[in-house]
């Protein structure tokens, strides 16, 4: 594992609090479950599959390829970023273009075993990566969880979930919640798409926010709950953050009085660390 972030190279930090090979930190990463989970799954990597010592976790070579997000960051869209010192600051990307919601976080760059993890639970391969995965945001986004009042997924539209069966937004935002003890907070229908919309795959950034804007509304039976109230959104992956700005204006619209964002991963831009390279101080 190495944490990207504007403190440097934060993988020989970790290491150095190893004991044994593995850093309390590590340990509670590479294995978010105990034993409960053994009895249900063989225990598997949450990136590749490959048997490892506990469920739950990483196997030692995708351990060595997860890219979790730690340092200072920007308190907006959840980037590294190494040239503000206050954690509150806001990237040069998020100053010229606000996202719609308030603070963004992600677990980890979209390399390596995120990218994975996030690829195995879009399939709904692995029943194992959601729990893992919430483990990670839980980390990124402790604070954002504890502060709302609704947890809510992005939501597919029916006829994908029809085909597919499956959103891994929610169950993302279902694993978040348990794991935090916020079950009370979780609110899956809250969202819905009123329209279905084309992949967002292959498209700018400005194709992208037209293609998702308008696509949200607030389901009916939520209309009157949402005055005063702070909503975390829940989704697998930021890419221009198109999709979360939409689902955020609509909950405003339906007088949310704050919209946070938690990912999984977000997709790495320029500047940000990639997978296999060693990551110096203030690089993000
Ligand atoms: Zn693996
Ligand atoms: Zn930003």
């Amino acid at each position: 594992m190495r944490d990207v972030g504007g403190r440097g190279p934060g993988a020989r930090e970790v290491g150095g609090r190893e004991v044994g090979g593995r850093g309390p930190f590590g340990s509670a990463l590479r294995s978010a479950f105990g034993g409960a989970v053994d009895l249900l799954y063989p225990p598997a990597c949450v990136a590749c599959g490959d048997e490892t010592g506990a469920a739950g976790g990483l196997c030692g070579p995708c351990f060595r390829d997860a890219w979790f997000i730690a340092g200072p960051i920007c308190d907006r869209c959840g980037a590294p970023n190494a040239q503000h010192d206050a954690p509150e600051a806001a990237c040069d990307a998020c100053r010229h273009a606000p996202p719609a919601w308030d603070r963004g976080r992600a677990a980890a760059l979209y390399e390596g075993a995120a990218r994975a993890a996030a690829l195995a639970l879009k399939h709904a391969d692995r029943a194992e990566v959601a729990p893992a995965a919430a483990g990670w945001m839980l980390r990124a986004g402790a604070d954002l969880v504890a502060s709302a009042d609704l947890i809510a997924p992005v939501p597919l539209h029916r006829w994908r979930l029809m085909r597919r069966l499956y959103n891994q937004s929610a169950e993302l935002a279902r694993a978040v919640a348990i794991r935090a003890g916020r079950r009370d907070a979780l609110a899956l229908d809250l969202l819905r798409r009123t329209r279905a919309t084309p992949s967002q795959e292959g498209r700018t950034r400005a194709g992208r926010i037209e293609n998702v804007s308008g696509a949200f509304a607030v389901r009916r039976r939520w209309a009157g709950a949402l005055a005063g109230r702070r909503v975390l959104l829940i989704d697998d992956v930021l890419t221009t953050g198109a999709t979360l700005s939409a689902c955020a204006e609509a909950l405003r619209a339906a007088g949310a009085a704050g919209v946070d964002a938690l990912t999984l991963a977000r997709v790495a831009r320029g500047g940000d660390a990639r997978a296999g390279e060693p990551r110096g101080p203030g690089t993000g």
